[in-house]
């Protein structure tokens, strides 16, 4: 048991998760209204087992240095647990999502790519080799987001929030669909009346990027697909749309004719998932299809006339080591996707892995620098580079989810989504409302992951959508 006592609370946000980053999924306990002398006005004392981690005061200053005192506060946390542990962190103090939109920050603040990877180590304490990717994935996010920036548009998400079963590490809205069949019309007609009342408040603005993603959404048979597509076809304008992503994601769910449907009516890149290509692990995880499977989806999807496939796999999955991760690494080449996201498996909140992490042990999550290196190579040997990047809480490993593609296939929903460049609306059960009314004031509103709830508070949620975004017409 860790022991975390404080002055005050300010800094819980940034010390909670870096103790954990060193200690993952241990329990710590908080307390604030510590004292030490009278050296600062802020101070803490951590404890493990009895044994002292930290213990120090830093001198509180005005809300304009805020920024700066966290950083001072982190970095010398860091290097108490840095020495007690033995452990270098490749991402340093760095403990949220977005490490490259600080790289993108400083370069659109004037500073040279090298400049920027020194300030990340310097001031974070971020490995060089984090920093470059960071720096590499700022370079090529940039372009894109001022190509997006001057068509002054919005990009719309549609939640599916069915799935065949649910997987092991999932937190997603997903439900099985076998118990939930006979409620898709119903929810139809929901995500009919959000977009008719999105379309309204998007009236005159530019559709960028359009993403069907839940859940799967290649679990609603072909009539409801189809229905789904007049739903969105009758709603939106979708002649300026750079890009229409359907995440089918689960292999058994796709079909030749569920993908002739989605090409037909403008789906231009679509998931199929592997998530790993040893069959032994996908019982484990429980996603109910074969490697056999994926590679049928792939070839299927090929076949349907998609030159943009996007494959997401998982590194530190339960009893995967090097081998595995090889094995999956040469197959999924084999393969050639256009897009690639290596993933680094996370324990997270709601889902079956973190309820039954007492049977797998974190121990047992095997994500390693040599993991991250192999597959990296790989994707540079499949002919593809980074181009974004985000980071979850509780990662094995504390490391990073990368999305790789082939000049020209870049997933642009996934740059948009995490650079908040522009509002994206959401539509469906468990998805998220971004309203980007500038960069520095971003509001969200969620719709419950329940469908049931959804389902039953349709005009509510659609009220609270129109409240959003009351007044703006330009994004
Ligand atoms: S396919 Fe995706 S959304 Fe569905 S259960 Fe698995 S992780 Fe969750």
């Amino acid at each position: 048991m860790i022991r975390l006592e404080m002055s005050h609370d300010g800094f819980i946000n940034d010390i909670h998760p870096l103790i954990l980053a060193f200690f993952p999924g241990e329990e710590i306990d908080v307390s604030s209204g510590l004292s030490i002398g009278d050296t600062g006005d802020f101070c803490l004392h951590i404890t493990r087992d009895g044994e002292v981690l930290s213990e120090f005061a830093i001198r509180d200053t005005s809300d304009k240095d805020r920024i700066l005192m966290k950083n001072v506060l982190k970095c010398r946390l860091y290097e108490d647990l840095s020495s007690f542990t033995g452990i270098s962190l490749p991402w340093g103090t760095l403990t949220g999502i977005r490490p490259v939109r600080l790289a993108l920050d400083h370069i659109k603040n004037g500073f040279s790519n090298e400049e920027t990877v020194r300030w990340m180590e310097d001031h974070y304490l971020v490995s060089r080799e984090k920093a470059c990717l960071s720096v590499d994935i700022a370079d090529k996010e940039l372009g894109i987001i001022r190509e997006v920036n001057s068509l002054k548009g919005f990009s719309l998400y549609i939640g599916i929030p069915f799935c065949p079963t649910t997987c092991l590490y999932c937190s997603f809205p997903s439900n099985a669909i076998s118990r939930w069949r006979n409620r898709v019309p119903e929810y139809l007609s929901c995500v009919e009346k959000e977009a008719a009342e999105v379309k309204e408040l998007f009236r005159g603005q530019k559709l960028i990027s359009l993403y069907i993603g839940g859940g799967t959404p290649t679990t609603l048979g072909p009539e409801e697909l189809k229905r789904l597509f007049f739903i969105i076809r009758n709603s939106f304008d979708l002649s300026d749309l750079k890009e229409f992503t359907v995440e089918a994601g689960r292999p058994d769910s796709i079909t030749p004719e569920k993908l002739r449907i989605i090409r037909e009516n403008g789906g231009d890149r679509i998931s199929v998932n592997p998530q790993t290509m040893n069959d032994k692990t996908l019982r484990l995880i429980g996603r109910n299809h074969s490697v056999e499977d994926t590679v049928r989806a792939f070839f299927e999807a090929r076949d349907a006339g998609f030159d943009n496939i996007n494959m997401d796999i998982i590194l530190g999955l339960p009893g995967e080591g090097e081998k595995e991760v090889s094995h999956t690494l040469s197959e999924i080449a084999s393969l050639g996707p256009d897009d690639l996201t290596i993933h680094s498996l996370a324990v997270k909140k709601g889902s079956r892995l973190k309820a039954e992490m007492e049977k797998y042990g974190y121990d047992s999550l095997n994500n390693t620098d040599e993991l991250m290196k192999l597959a990296g190579e790989a994707a540079r040997g499949m002919g593809l580079s980074p181009y974004y990047l985000y980071r979850q809480k509780n990662m094995s490993g504390n490391f990073e989810n990368t999305g790789w593609a082939r000049p020209g296939r870049e997933g642009i929903y996934n740059i948009l989504m995490m650079e908040e460049v522009h509002s994206i609306p959401a539509i469906g059960a468990g998805t998220v409302t971004k309203y980007v009314k500038d960069p520095k004031d971003i509001r969200r509103i969620g719709e419950p992951k329940d469908v049931n709830q959804y389902i039953e508070r349709i005009d509510e949620l659609i009220s609270k959508k129109r409240e959003l975004y009351k007044g703006q017409r330009g994004g």
